[in-house]
């Protein structure tokens, strides 16, 4: 397996401002140092609740929002210290797709302007090639050639997406970041969505950071899954290891809530207790102390830290650390 993309101790705070001057009052650290790789080909799935740090984490990486530190390598590339307006070329090779397509599709353009911009200013293609690609990209999605003339409005939520998706293609990108791409659909349309990224990722090799905010959603599309929360990895394994035997007491939360078809698996609901702490003032030590029914003392003052225990399972929590 081949390293995609390599992130290493990546945070990103924001700063609390407060009063008429403004004063820097602290930070909320939405992403507090972590540490992932993506394989070439692979899905990473990357779950937690809303707040936790994926969309800071894949906005990160793309640049969109400048990361307060840490390295990102693409293709054994520093792309940590490119200047954002020299992001443009890397821009082909790494492509977002947003949770909403309608606002991320501009409703005055066209279909055949929305996918031939990119194309055009990358200067790929003659503006003839691009109206063939365009309608190619059109059929690659499901849609079909004479969509290319419609509106944004014109079509249901899931056939935006499918647009959204081809404006992702366009450039033929080897990274694309879906950020929670179904969550605004209905259920019915969201498998359809989730096969149509499937596929497409086996005919073109993509590889995919795939973010989503329960662990039923990446279930399928995933090869890996990381679980975040409150700005932290807190465990990070092969689908197969994370859904048999979650280690974090999190993870394990979190799956406890998945339906699943075989009654036989079913797991006793874990209920949570409490709300996700404030990330601009979380708890010492090990973030989600306050919530855990395993805590112990350590718990209360020591970080624990991402460590694999067999196979690529790692796990940060100081249960597994004795
Ligand atoms: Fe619970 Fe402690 Fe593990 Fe945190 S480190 S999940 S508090 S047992
Ligand atoms: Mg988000």
């Amino acid at each position: 397996t081949e390293t995609l993309l390599k992130v290493r101790h990546l945070k990103k705070y924001f700063p609390v401002r407060q009063g008429i001057l403004q004063r820097t009052i602290g930070y909320v650290k939405a992403v507090d140092d972590i540490d992932f790789d993506i394989f070439r080909g692979e899905t990473l799935g990357l779950v937690g609740e809303s707040g936790c740090g994926k969309s800071t984490t894949g906005r990160s990486i793309l640049r969109l929002i400048e990361p307060t530190d840490g390295v990102i390598e693409f293709e054994g590339r520093d792309i940590s210290n490119v200047k954002s307006g020299k992001m443009r070329t890397l821009y082909r090779d790494m492509q977002l797709i947003f949770q909403d397509p309608y606002a991320s599709l501009n409703p005055r353009k066209t279909v055949e302007k929305l996918l031939g911009e990119p194309m055009a200013v990358h200067g790929m293609y003659t503006p003839s090639e691009r109206k063939k690609r365009v309608h190619e990209l059109l059929e690659v999605v499901g849609l079909h050639a004479y969509h290319a003339a419609r509106y944004p409005h014109e079509f249901s939520g899931g056939q935006r997406q499918r647009i959204g998706i081809a404006r992702a293609l366009a450039l033929q990108p080897k990274l694309v970041i879906c950020d929670e791409p179904v969550s605004a659909l209905d259920v019915s349309i969201q498998s359809q969505v989730l096969n149509l990224l499937k596929q497409l990722q086996q005919e073109l090799g993509l590889t995919y950071l795939f973010i989503a905010h329960d662990l039923s959603v990446v279930k399928h599309i995933s090869d890996r899954i990381g679980v975040m929360y409150l700005g932290r990895i807190v465990e990070l394994s092969h689908k197969k290891s994370l859904y048999s035997k979650p280690l974090h007491p999190y993870t394990q939360a979190l799956l406890s809530a998945v339906p699943v078809a075989n009654p036989r698996e079913k797991r006793d609901r874990i209920i949570l207790e409490g709300d996700v702490p404030s990330p601009a003032n979380p708890p010492g030590g090990c973030t989600f102390h306050p919530r855990c029914s395993a805590c112990m003392d350590i718990c209360r003052t020591e970080r624990p830290l991402l460590r694999d225990f067999g196979d690529g399972h790692m796990v940060a929590c100081h249960l597994y650390n004795q």
